[in-house]
């Protein structure tokens, strides 16, 4: 086994493991190459000495990133291997070198092993082949709760439902931080150094500035330095909402040249950075998490210009000769000519007695990703039969003791992909109770015990639980635009041929010409995504209605 070290502070390991010397000294200087400053390259020539080093690196509580390995391989192929390395280092990244003989072995793992890639053997150039799957590798290690020691510290109490949407909050704006309850002795300490009293929490803690009390979102926006308030007065497009859609939108517009502001009530991702696996969005044939794919689009969107603004909520529109006036939350307010919603639907409430009392206190909404440590080894109950359910499922599975996925209807098939399906039934703690839904939630301070009624036999049970995680469909909220945009029935925006009835388009619509396709009942205002009345609700087709929509804007702004 080599191992190369640069000098100065422990840095987390890339690990590879190959039976043929030469292919392995030949991975091991190509990463080398390009990683050696940053991280530690460890090189073992078979498995059983890989997984030695592995194990002695975990004795001296060293990091471990990612983990590379052959899949023919003599005694343990590569998959095996991987299924080792996992019980020492579950949250290094993964992926597997293959002979193009070998993908559909490689395809496989990627459910037994949760493989993050494989990599076709030769993998010259690095720089085309190599690079760019490690660069995303670490850069989801880097995002996941096994990176260094972060520096933002939550010290909160675990049952709160405000120190639960700071944690929210801080992960779904790509903040690293970390989380101490307050009754452990670390939290304890935290807060004394703090200078705390404990009482009010959450205290959060970042490495610039002094300790924060119980601080509101736009608080810890700026201290963490999101931006949250528009660098112009006037501007030519604003985007409402920061899903895929507002961020598709913003990118477009932006490397247009068109003066962009995106404006996003919490933080951008939408429903999108709440998914801990994409699997059908184009170009990532293994699949990307919600936050990668927020954090590169936010990224790109900011490169070419455009401003993003988190924690402003917008709460009214106005039609001003040819601006359009966006109206925020505190009053203020921002002018452009045109604008595209883009604000997508939010989590429908679970009605049943006692929840709404619960949420945040072992209820949550869509917020599996940011709980799933704290739950890890409890029982966990889900409710909803569709994808967003059966992605949670299959990701808490794998910290929880067991999970079970409470749906209404007689079986899954009519509401998840079959591919999930697939990967429910795979997963042994997982269980899926059809015709049952949940009448009532108990508990004093958190959750304790809920009811169930199974709808065929009418029969009730009361269960022990902690933990329920609520999918039930969403809805737009729209009711902002009242008076002003017109909606459909159940809230969404119509637009272009949707607001033609019989070849005319309604009677309020100003102008000679018919609206553009993705124009609403207000010429100059866009719609795209979710909140667009018939729309496909996948990311894909959000971020292609971004795109679309700016070239609409265009089209709108030269006949200005
Ligand atoms: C858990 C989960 C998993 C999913 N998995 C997949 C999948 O695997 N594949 C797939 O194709 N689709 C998936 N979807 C669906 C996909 O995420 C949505 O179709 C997509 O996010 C829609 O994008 P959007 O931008 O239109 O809206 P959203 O993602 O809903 O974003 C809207 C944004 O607007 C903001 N906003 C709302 N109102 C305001 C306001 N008044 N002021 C400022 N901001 C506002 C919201 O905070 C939000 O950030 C999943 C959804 C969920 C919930």
């Amino acid at each position: 086994m080599t191992t190369t070290e640069a000098p100065g502070a422990p840095r987390a390991a890339i690990v590879t493991v190959d039976d043929d010397p030469g292919v392995s000294r030949a991975v091991a200087r190509d990463l080398r190459r390009r990683y050696g400053e940053e991280h530690r390259i460890i090189r073992a020539e078979s498995a059983e000495q890989a997984l030695d080093a592995l194990r002695e690196m975990k004795l001296r509580g060293d990091l471990v990133a990612v983990i590379l390995a052959d899949y023919r391989m003599p005694q343990m192929n590569g998959i095996e291997f991987l299924e080792a390395a996992m019980d020492i280092y579950p949250g290094a990244r993964r992926a597997l070198l293959t002979a193009y003989a070998d993908t559909g072995a490689a395809i496989e793992a990627i459910n037994v092993v949760d493989l993050d890639y494989y990599l076709l053997k030769p993998w010259d150039p690095p720089d085309e082949k190599l690079y760019p799957v490690v660069d995303a590798l670490l850069e989801t290690w880097l995002t996941s709760d096994y990176r260094p020691v972060p520096e933002t510290k939550v010290v909160g109490h675990r049952w709160s439902a405000r120190s639960s949407e700071v944690r929210e909050f801080l992960a779904r704006n790509q903040v690293p931080y970390r989380w101490y309850a307050s009754d452990s002795a670390e939290g304890r300490r935290l807060l004394e150094a703090a200078g705390t009293d404990g009482r009010t929490l959450p205290v959060v803690i970042t490495p610039d500035g002094g300790p924060m009390v119980a601080p509101s979102d736009p608080e810890l926006a700026a201290r963490v330095g999101l931006a949250t308030t528009p660098s112009a007065a006037f501007y030519d497009l604003v985007v409402i909402g920061g899903g895929p859609a507002g961020l598709g939108a913003a990118l477009y517009g932006a490397s247009e040249g068109l003066r962009t502001v995106l404006v996003e009530r919490m933080a951008t991702g939408g429903q999108a950075g709440q998914s801990s696996r994409i699997e059908n969005y184009l170009g990532f044939p293994d699949g990307v998490s919600g936050a990668q794919l927020t954090d590169r689009a936010r990224r790109q969107a900011a490169k070419f210009g455009a401003e993003v603004l988190t924690t402003r909520e917008v709460v009214g529109l106005e039609v001003n000769g040819s601006a359009r006036t966006v109206r925020f939350s505190d009053g203020t307010s921002v002018d452009a000519h045109t604008v595209i919603l883009a604000t997508g639907v939010a989590y429908r409430q679970l009605g049943a007695p006692g929840v709404a009392g619960l949420t945040g206190r072992g209820v949550f909404y869509g917020s599996a990703l940011t709980e799933a440590t704290s739950c890890a080894d409890h029982d966990i109950f889900i409710v909803g039969g569709a994808n967003s359910a059966g992605q949670a499922a299959v990701y808490l599975a794998k910290t929880a003791r067991s999970v079970t996925i409470l749906v209404r209807a007689s079986s899954l098939e009519k509401s998840m992909s079959y591919y999930l399906i697939q990967q429910v039934e795979n997963i042994p703690s997982i269980t899926v109770r059809t015709c049952t839904e949940v009448i009532e939630a108990h508990g004093d301070k958190h959750l304790e015990r809920l009811t169930l009624r199974n709808s065929d036999t009418g029969q009730t049970e009361t269960v022990d639980a902690q933990w329920l995680f609520v999918f039930i469909g969403a809805a737009p909220l729209t009711g902002w635009l009242d008076g002003v945009v017109e909606r459909d029935e159940r809230g969404f925006v119509p637009a272009g041929p949707d607001l033609m009835a019989d070849g005319h388009v309604s009677p309020g619509w100003p102008l000679d010409r018919p609206p553009y396709h993705l124009e609403t009942s207000v010429p100059g205002v866009f719609v795209a995504g979710d909140v667009r009345a018939e729309s496909a609700k996948r990311v894909a087709s959000a971020v292609g209605e971004g795109a679309m929509a700016v070239m609409l804007v265009h089209r709108y702004l030269e006949k200005l």
